[in-house]
Protein backbone atom coordinates (compact mmCIF):
# COMPACT_ATOMS: atom_id res chain seq x y z
CA UNK A 1 0.00 0.00 0.00
CA UNK A 2 1.25 3.88 -0.81
CA UNK A 3 1.18 6.19 2.34
CA UNK A 4 -1.02 9.29 1.31
CA UNK A 5 1.94 11.63 0.84
CA UNK A 6 3.47 8.77 -2.01
CA UNK A 7 0.12 9.29 -3.83
CA UNK A 8 -0.30 12.89 -3.35
CA UNK A 9 3.56 12.99 -4.39
CA UNK A 10 3.06 10.96 -7.92
CA UNK A 11 0.15 13.76 -8.33
CA UNK A 12 1.41 16.47 -7.64
CA UNK A 13 4.33 15.46 -10.40
CA UNK A 14 1.69 15.14 -13.05
CA UNK A 15 0.77 18.45 -13.20
CA UNK A 16 3.71 20.78 -14.56
CA UNK A 17 2.77 24.94 -13.35
CA UNK A 18 0.46 26.63 -15.78
CA UNK A 19 1.88 28.78 -18.47
CA UNK A 20 1.23 32.60 -18.12
CA UNK A 21 -1.47 34.22 -19.82
CA UNK A 22 -3.29 37.72 -20.26
CA UNK A 23 -6.49 37.27 -18.41
CA UNK A 24 -9.20 40.43 -18.50
CA UNK A 25 -9.67 41.46 -14.84
CA UNK A 26 -13.13 40.01 -14.79
CA UNK A 27 -11.62 36.73 -14.79
CA UNK A 28 -8.56 37.49 -12.73
CA UNK A 29 -10.30 37.14 -9.51
CA UNK A 30 -8.40 34.43 -7.87
CA UNK A 31 -5.65 33.95 -10.21
CA UNK A 32 -2.10 34.17 -9.10
CA UNK A 33 0.29 37.03 -10.71
CA UNK A 34 2.74 35.34 -13.26
CA UNK A 35 4.97 38.62 -13.58
CA UNK A 36 5.52 41.67 -11.44
CA UNK A 37 2.86 44.35 -12.28
CA UNK A 38 4.70 47.98 -12.72
CA UNK A 39 2.86 50.91 -13.15
CA UNK A 40 3.24 52.85 -16.49
CA UNK A 41 1.37 55.69 -14.52
CA UNK A 42 1.41 57.64 -11.33
CA UNK A 43 -1.38 57.68 -9.07
CA UNK A 44 -2.96 59.96 -8.64
CA UNK A 45 -2.22 60.62 -12.12
CA UNK A 46 -2.14 64.49 -11.58
CA UNK A 47 -2.70 66.74 -8.27
CA UNK A 48 -6.38 67.14 -7.11
CA UNK A 49 -9.16 68.12 -5.04
CA UNK A 50 -9.95 65.67 -1.37
CA UNK A 51 -12.91 67.52 -1.24
CA UNK A 52 -15.94 69.49 -2.70
CA UNK A 53 -14.78 73.08 -1.81
CA UNK A 54 -12.73 76.10 -2.68
CA UNK A 55 -9.53 75.98 -4.32
CA UNK A 56 -7.01 78.65 -3.06
CA UNK A 57 -3.60 80.03 -1.88
CA UNK A 58 -3.13 79.53 1.24
CA UNK A 59 -1.59 83.13 1.47
CA UNK A 60 -5.39 84.74 0.51
CA UNK A 61 -6.56 82.53 3.39
CA UNK A 62 -4.26 83.56 5.91
CA UNK A 63 -6.65 86.39 7.75
CA UNK A 64 -10.53 84.95 7.87
CA UNK A 65 -12.86 85.21 7.59
CA UNK A 66 -12.52 86.63 3.81
CA UNK A 67 -14.22 86.76 0.44
CA UNK A 68 -12.67 85.90 -2.25
CA UNK A 69 -14.42 86.20 -6.01
CA UNK A 70 -15.02 82.92 -7.71
CA UNK A 71 -12.69 82.76 -10.90
CA UNK A 72 -13.85 79.61 -12.16
CA UNK A 73 -15.29 76.41 -11.58
CA UNK A 74 -13.73 73.04 -11.82
CA UNK A 75 -15.89 69.54 -11.83
CA UNK A 76 -14.19 66.46 -12.23
CA UNK A 77 -13.27 65.34 -15.56
CA UNK A 78 -12.40 69.23 -16.47
CA UNK A 79 -8.94 69.31 -18.88
CA UNK A 80 -8.87 72.89 -19.57
CA UNK A 81 -8.05 74.32 -15.58
CA UNK A 82 -6.43 77.67 -15.69
CA UNK A 83 -3.79 78.64 -13.30
CA UNK A 84 -5.64 80.29 -9.98
CA UNK A 85 -5.67 83.94 -10.33
CA UNK A 86 -4.14 85.74 -7.34
CA UNK A 87 -6.75 87.18 -4.30
CA UNK A 88 -9.34 84.47 -6.12
CA UNK A 89 -10.73 80.76 -5.47
CA UNK A 90 -11.77 78.15 -7.69
CA UNK A 91 -15.08 76.26 -6.78
CA UNK A 92 -13.38 73.00 -7.59
CA UNK A 93 -15.12 69.37 -6.78
CA UNK A 94 -13.61 65.83 -5.53
CA UNK A 95 -11.48 64.12 -7.88
CA UNK A 96 -11.03 67.40 -9.72
CA UNK A 97 -7.80 68.37 -11.15
CA UNK A 98 -5.98 71.12 -8.97
CA UNK A 99 -5.54 74.76 -10.24
CA UNK A 100 -1.73 75.83 -10.81
CA UNK A 101 -1.16 77.63 -8.10
CA UNK A 102 -3.60 76.39 -5.52
CA UNK A 103 -1.92 75.07 -2.41
CA UNK A 104 -5.06 74.41 -0.07
CA UNK A 105 -8.64 72.94 -0.31
CA UNK A 106 -11.41 74.52 1.79
CA UNK A 107 -14.13 72.38 1.96
CA UNK A 108 -17.40 73.88 1.37
CA UNK A 109 -18.53 73.50 4.80
CA UNK A 110 -16.30 76.11 6.22
CA UNK A 111 -18.02 78.78 3.48
CA UNK A 112 -21.13 80.69 2.60
CA UNK A 113 -21.36 77.91 -0.71
CA UNK A 114 -21.13 81.40 -2.95
CA UNK A 115 -20.72 80.63 -6.86
CA UNK A 116 -19.65 83.99 -7.62
CA UNK A 117 -18.11 85.16 -4.71
CA UNK A 118 -17.41 83.17 -1.21
CA UNK A 119 -17.01 83.96 2.04
CA UNK A 120 -14.75 81.61 4.02
CA UNK A 121 -14.95 81.34 7.28
CA UNK A 122 -11.76 78.93 8.39
CA UNK A 123 -9.28 77.14 6.17
CA UNK A 124 -6.92 74.46 6.65
CA UNK A 125 -3.35 74.58 6.96
CA UNK A 126 -1.56 74.48 3.28
CA UNK A 127 -1.82 71.09 1.28
CA UNK A 128 -4.75 70.04 3.27
CA UNK A 129 -7.28 68.31 1.18
CA UNK A 130 -5.15 67.86 -1.75
CA UNK A 131 -4.28 64.76 -2.87
CA UNK A 132 -0.85 64.78 -4.76
CA UNK A 133 0.32 63.56 -8.06
CA UNK A 134 1.94 60.27 -7.57
CA UNK A 135 1.49 60.34 -3.91
CA UNK A 136 -0.10 56.29 -4.42
CA UNK A 137 1.51 54.84 -6.93
CA UNK A 138 4.71 56.42 -9.03
CA UNK A 139 5.16 55.30 -12.69
CA UNK A 140 7.72 52.39 -12.59
CA UNK A 141 7.24 51.21 -9.43
CA UNK A 142 6.20 47.54 -8.61
CA UNK A 143 2.50 47.35 -7.25
CA UNK A 144 2.22 44.18 -6.93
CA UNK A 145 4.42 41.28 -7.14
CA UNK A 146 4.91 38.16 -8.70
CA UNK A 147 2.47 35.45 -7.28
CA UNK A 148 0.79 37.51 -5.37
CA UNK A 149 -3.17 35.72 -5.50
CA UNK A 150 -5.27 38.60 -6.94
CA UNK A 151 -8.43 39.55 -5.06
CA UNK A 152 -11.18 42.24 -5.79
CA UNK A 153 -8.35 45.25 -4.44
CA UNK A 154 -5.83 43.82 -6.57
CA UNK A 155 -8.48 44.31 -9.33
CA UNK A 156 -8.78 47.43 -8.19
CA UNK A 157 -5.55 49.23 -8.15
CA UNK A 158 -4.92 47.23 -11.63
CA UNK A 159 -7.82 48.99 -12.91
CA UNK A 160 -6.82 52.30 -11.56
CA UNK A 161 -3.68 51.91 -13.17
CA UNK A 162 -5.10 51.24 -16.65
CA UNK A 163 -4.49 47.23 -17.15
CA UNK A 164 -7.30 45.70 -19.01
CA UNK A 165 -5.66 42.48 -18.73
CA UNK A 166 -2.95 40.64 -16.13
CA UNK A 167 -0.46 38.57 -17.19
CA UNK A 168 -1.62 35.50 -14.72
CA UNK A 169 -1.15 31.48 -14.70
CA UNK A 170 -3.87 30.59 -16.01
CA UNK A 171 -6.35 28.15 -14.96
CA UNK A 172 -6.00 24.48 -15.03
CA UNK A 173 -8.32 22.98 -17.94
CA UNK A 174 -9.93 19.95 -16.17
CA UNK A 175 -12.26 17.30 -17.80
CA UNK A 176 -14.41 15.71 -14.84
CA UNK A 177 -15.59 12.04 -16.01
CA UNK A 178 -17.88 10.10 -14.02
CA UNK A 179 -18.08 6.86 -14.92
CA UNK A 180 -21.02 4.28 -14.15
CA UNK A 181 -24.16 2.68 -16.25
CA UNK A 182 -26.23 2.98 -12.91
CA UNK A 183 -25.52 6.57 -13.10
CA UNK A 184 -28.36 9.23 -14.01
CA UNK A 185 -28.04 13.15 -14.96
CA UNK A 186 -30.34 14.60 -11.66
CA UNK A 187 -33.29 16.04 -13.16
CA UNK A 188 -34.23 13.21 -15.34
CA UNK A 189 -36.23 10.62 -13.79
CA UNK A 190 -34.98 7.26 -11.77
CA UNK A 191 -35.41 4.21 -13.03
CA UNK A 192 -34.60 0.70 -10.56
CA UNK A 193 -31.31 0.28 -9.76
CA UNK A 194 -30.68 3.34 -11.05
CA UNK A 195 -29.06 6.58 -8.82
CA UNK A 196 -28.30 10.30 -9.34
CA UNK A 197 -24.99 11.28 -10.61
CA UNK A 198 -23.27 13.31 -7.94
CA UNK A 199 -19.57 13.03 -7.96
CA UNK A 200 -19.04 15.27 -11.13
CA UNK A 201 -20.67 17.79 -10.08
CA UNK A 202 -19.57 18.30 -6.86
CA UNK A 203 -16.10 17.81 -7.96
CA UNK A 204 -16.19 20.43 -10.48
CA UNK A 205 -17.57 22.81 -7.97
CA UNK A 206 -14.69 22.18 -5.97
CA UNK A 207 -12.39 22.39 -8.87
CA UNK A 208 -13.86 25.75 -9.80
CA UNK A 209 -13.94 27.22 -6.61
CA UNK A 210 -10.07 27.57 -7.03
CA UNK A 211 -10.05 28.52 -10.32
CA UNK A 212 -9.64 25.36 -12.73
CA UNK A 213 -11.94 25.55 -15.44
CA UNK A 214 -13.90 22.60 -15.54
CA UNK A 215 -15.91 20.50 -18.49
CA UNK A 216 -17.94 17.59 -17.23
CA UNK A 217 -18.68 14.33 -19.26
CA UNK A 218 -21.64 12.86 -17.66
CA UNK A 219 -21.40 8.73 -16.59
CA UNK A 220 -19.75 7.41 -19.47
CA UNK A 221 -21.15 3.97 -19.50
CA UNK A 222 -19.05 1.11 -17.87
CA UNK A 223 -17.67 0.46 -22.00
CA UNK A 224 -13.93 0.38 -21.99
CA UNK A 225 -14.30 1.56 -25.97
CA UNK A 226 -16.52 4.81 -24.98
CA UNK A 227 -14.04 5.68 -22.17
CA UNK A 228 -11.09 5.41 -24.31
CA UNK A 229 -12.71 7.04 -27.37
CA UNK A 230 -13.31 10.46 -24.80
CA UNK A 231 -9.91 10.42 -23.51
CA UNK A 232 -8.39 10.09 -27.10
CA UNK A 233 -11.06 13.16 -27.50
CA UNK A 234 -10.41 15.10 -24.34
CA UNK A 235 -6.14 14.56 -24.41
CA UNK A 236 -5.66 17.80 -26.88
CA UNK A 237 -8.22 20.55 -24.71
CA UNK A 238 -7.38 19.03 -21.42
CA UNK A 239 -4.24 19.33 -19.06
CA UNK A 240 -5.80 17.04 -16.93
CA UNK A 241 -8.81 14.21 -16.87
CA UNK A 242 -10.26 13.19 -13.33
CA UNK A 243 -12.38 10.14 -13.30
CA UNK A 244 -14.80 9.11 -11.04
CA UNK A 245 -15.92 5.75 -10.11
CA UNK A 246 -14.87 2.48 -11.57
CA UNK A 247 -11.58 1.52 -10.02
CA UNK A 248 -12.44 -0.67 -7.19
CA UNK A 249 -11.93 -4.51 -6.83
CA UNK A 250 -15.56 -5.69 -8.44
CA UNK A 251 -15.75 -6.49 -12.08
CA UNK A 252 -16.59 -3.84 -14.63
CA UNK A 253 -14.04 -1.47 -13.36
CA UNK A 254 -14.52 0.23 -17.09
CA UNK A 255 -11.47 3.27 -15.83
CA UNK A 256 -9.09 0.13 -14.26
CA UNK A 257 -9.88 -1.87 -17.45
CA UNK A 258 -9.47 0.99 -20.09
CA UNK A 259 -6.39 2.25 -18.47
CA UNK A 260 -4.39 -0.50 -17.08
CA UNK A 261 -1.41 -1.19 -19.13
CA UNK A 262 -1.79 2.93 -20.59
CA UNK A 263 0.40 4.54 -18.50
CA UNK A 264 -1.58 4.90 -15.08
CA UNK A 265 -0.87 3.21 -12.41
CA UNK A 266 -3.62 1.68 -9.99
CA UNK A 267 -2.95 1.63 -6.24
CA UNK A 268 -3.97 1.06 -2.53
CA UNK A 269 -3.91 4.46 -0.76
CA UNK A 270 -3.76 3.75 3.07
CA UNK A 271 -6.45 5.60 3.48
CA UNK A 272 -9.72 5.74 4.29
CA UNK A 273 -12.18 6.95 2.57
CA UNK A 274 -10.24 6.47 -0.48
CA UNK A 275 -8.18 3.55 -0.83
CA UNK A 276 -8.30 2.54 -4.48
CA UNK A 277 -6.69 5.03 -6.45
CA UNK A 278 -5.18 5.80 -9.45
CA UNK A 279 -2.51 8.05 -11.25
CA UNK A 280 -0.43 8.71 -14.40
CA UNK A 281 -0.49 9.58 -18.42
CA UNK A 282 -2.45 8.42 -20.93
CA UNK A 283 -0.76 8.46 -24.31
CA UNK A 284 -3.06 9.26 -27.19
CA UNK A 285 -0.65 9.05 -29.93
CA UNK A 286 2.41 11.37 -29.85
CA UNK A 287 1.12 13.45 -26.64
CA UNK A 288 -0.03 12.37 -23.15
CA UNK A 289 -2.62 13.90 -20.55
CA UNK A 290 -2.38 13.49 -16.92
CA UNK A 291 -5.26 11.39 -15.48
CA UNK A 292 -6.18 11.07 -11.94
CA UNK A 293 -8.91 8.27 -11.26
CA UNK A 294 -10.68 8.50 -7.98
CA UNK A 295 -12.97 6.23 -6.61
CA UNK A 296 -16.74 6.06 -7.16
CA UNK A 297 -18.27 6.40 -3.36
CA UNK A 298 -19.14 10.03 -3.21
CA UNK A 299 -17.63 10.31 -0.03
CA UNK A 300 -14.55 8.90 -1.03
CA UNK A 301 -14.29 11.29 -4.31
CA UNK A 302 -14.75 14.00 -2.32
CA UNK A 303 -12.02 13.56 0.19
CA UNK A 304 -9.31 12.43 -2.49
CA UNK A 305 -10.31 15.59 -4.12
CA UNK A 306 -9.21 17.22 -1.02
CA UNK A 307 -6.04 15.07 -0.31
CA UNK A 308 -4.63 15.06 -3.22
CA UNK A 309 -6.19 17.06 -6.12
CA UNK A 310 -7.03 20.49 -4.26
CA UNK A 311 -3.84 20.89 -2.93
CA UNK A 312 -2.04 19.82 -6.94
CA UNK A 313 -4.09 22.33 -8.76
CA UNK A 314 -3.59 25.07 -6.61
CA UNK A 315 0.26 24.41 -7.02
CA UNK A 316 -0.49 24.32 -10.58
CA UNK A 317 -1.81 27.39 -11.13
CA UNK A 318 0.92 29.04 -8.63
CA UNK A 319 -0.93 29.46 -5.43
CA UNK A 320 1.46 30.14 -2.38
CA UNK A 321 -0.62 27.95 -0.10
CA UNK A 322 -1.98 25.13 -1.24
CA UNK A 323 -3.09 23.66 1.66
CA UNK A 324 -6.54 24.17 3.52
CA UNK A 325 -6.17 26.11 6.76
CA UNK A 326 -5.64 23.56 9.92
CA UNK A 327 -6.10 23.78 13.01
CA UNK A 328 -6.09 21.75 16.19
CA UNK A 329 -9.08 20.64 18.56
CA UNK A 330 -10.15 18.18 20.67
CA UNK A 331 -12.87 16.04 19.76
CA UNK A 332 -16.12 15.72 21.68
CA UNK A 333 -16.85 11.73 21.64
CA UNK A 334 -14.42 8.77 21.69
CA UNK A 335 -13.98 7.09 17.92
CA UNK A 336 -12.80 3.90 16.53
CA UNK A 337 -10.33 4.06 13.50
CA UNK A 338 -8.87 1.41 11.41
CA UNK A 339 -5.04 0.42 11.99
CA UNK A 340 -2.75 1.15 8.75
CA UNK A 341 -4.86 3.71 7.38
CA UNK A 342 -5.46 7.14 7.60
CA UNK A 343 -8.85 8.17 8.55
CA UNK A 344 -10.33 11.37 7.36
CA UNK A 345 -13.50 11.64 8.86
CA UNK A 346 -16.00 14.76 8.34
CA UNK A 347 -16.70 16.84 11.57
CA UNK A 348 -17.83 19.91 12.90
CA UNK A 349 -16.29 22.64 14.50
CA UNK A 350 -17.34 24.30 17.58
CA UNK A 351 -15.70 27.99 17.23
CA UNK A 352 -16.70 28.98 21.00
CA UNK A 353 -15.84 25.59 22.71
CA UNK A 354 -13.35 25.32 20.40
CA UNK A 355 -14.13 21.62 19.86
CA UNK A 356 -14.46 19.24 16.86
CA UNK A 357 -17.58 17.08 16.40
CA UNK A 358 -17.16 13.40 14.64
CA UNK A 359 -20.28 14.24 11.39
CA UNK A 360 -22.05 11.09 10.84
CA UNK A 361 -19.99 8.35 10.97
CA UNK A 362 -17.06 6.93 8.48
CA UNK A 363 -19.62 5.42 5.71
CA UNK A 364 -18.27 6.76 1.93
CA UNK A 365 -21.79 6.67 1.00
CA UNK A 366 -23.11 9.86 3.66
CA UNK A 367 -23.16 12.56 1.50
CA UNK A 368 -25.60 14.24 3.57
CA UNK A 369 -23.34 14.23 6.54
CA UNK A 370 -20.55 15.32 3.96
CA UNK A 371 -22.94 18.28 3.03
CA UNK A 372 -23.47 19.27 6.68
CA UNK A 373 -19.61 19.21 8.10
CA UNK A 374 -17.47 22.12 7.60
CA UNK A 375 -13.86 20.52 8.24
CA UNK A 376 -12.19 17.07 8.13
CA UNK A 377 -10.27 15.75 10.96
CA UNK A 378 -7.59 13.06 10.95
CA UNK A 379 -7.09 10.09 12.53
CA UNK A 380 -3.24 8.87 12.21
CA UNK A 381 -2.17 5.26 10.59
CA UNK A 382 -1.14 4.27 13.76
CA UNK A 383 -4.07 5.37 16.38
CA UNK A 384 -7.25 2.74 16.67
CA UNK A 385 -9.03 4.57 19.10
CA UNK A 386 -9.63 7.89 20.22
CA UNK A 387 -11.05 9.56 23.34
CA UNK A 388 -13.18 12.63 23.74
CA UNK A 389 -10.78 15.37 24.62
CA UNK A 390 -7.85 13.87 22.34
CA UNK A 391 -6.98 16.17 19.73
CA UNK A 392 -7.06 15.87 15.87
CA UNK A 393 -5.60 17.67 13.15
CA UNK A 394 -8.79 19.41 11.47
CA UNK A 395 -8.91 20.64 8.11
CA UNK A 396 -11.25 23.34 7.71
CA UNK A 397 -13.06 23.28 4.76
CA UNK A 398 -15.38 26.75 4.86
P1 LIG B 1 -17.45 2.26 -8.31
O1 LIG B 1 -16.15 2.81 -7.83
O2 LIG B 1 -17.72 2.64 -9.73
O3 LIG B 1 -17.55 0.80 -8.06
O4 LIG B 1 -18.57 2.96 -7.47
C1 LIG B 1 -18.63 2.82 -6.06
C2 LIG B 1 -19.94 3.33 -5.54
O5 LIG B 1 -20.06 4.72 -5.81
C3 LIG B 1 -21.15 2.69 -6.18
O6 LIG B 1 -22.15 2.62 -5.20
C4 LIG B 1 -21.53 3.68 -7.26
O7 LIG B 1 -22.87 3.60 -7.63
C5 LIG B 1 -21.21 4.99 -6.59
N1 LIG B 1 -20.87 6.00 -7.57
C6 LIG B 1 -19.93 5.90 -8.52
N2 LIG B 1 -19.86 6.99 -9.26
C7 LIG B 1 -20.80 7.84 -8.78
C8 LIG B 1 -21.22 9.15 -9.13
N3 LIG B 1 -20.64 9.80 -10.14
N4 LIG B 1 -22.21 9.72 -8.43
C9 LIG B 1 -22.78 9.04 -7.39
N5 LIG B 1 -22.41 7.82 -7.00
C10 LIG B 1 -21.44 7.21 -7.69
MG1 LIG C 1 -18.94 2.13 -11.21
Amino acid sequence: MRTVEEHARVIAALLGPTPAALIPLAAADGLVLADDLVANIDLPPFANSAMDGYAVRSVDVANLPVTLPVSQDIPAGRTDTAPLAAGTAARIMTGAPLPDGADVIVQVERTDGGAERVRIDSAPAAGVHVRTRGEDVTSGSVVLRAGTVIGPQQIGVAAALGFAELSLRRPLRVLVLSTGSELVEPGKPLGPGQIYESNAPMLAAGMSAIGAHVTVEHFVADDVDALRAVLAQAAAEHDLVVTSGGVSAGAYEVVKDALTGHGIEFAKVAMQPGMPQGAGRYAVGDRSVPIVTLPGNPVSSYVSFEVFLRPAIRAAMGHPDITRPTITAPLTTALTSPVGKRQFRRGHVDTVAGTVAPWGGPGSHLLAWLAGADCMFVVPEDVDHLDAGDEVEVWLLS
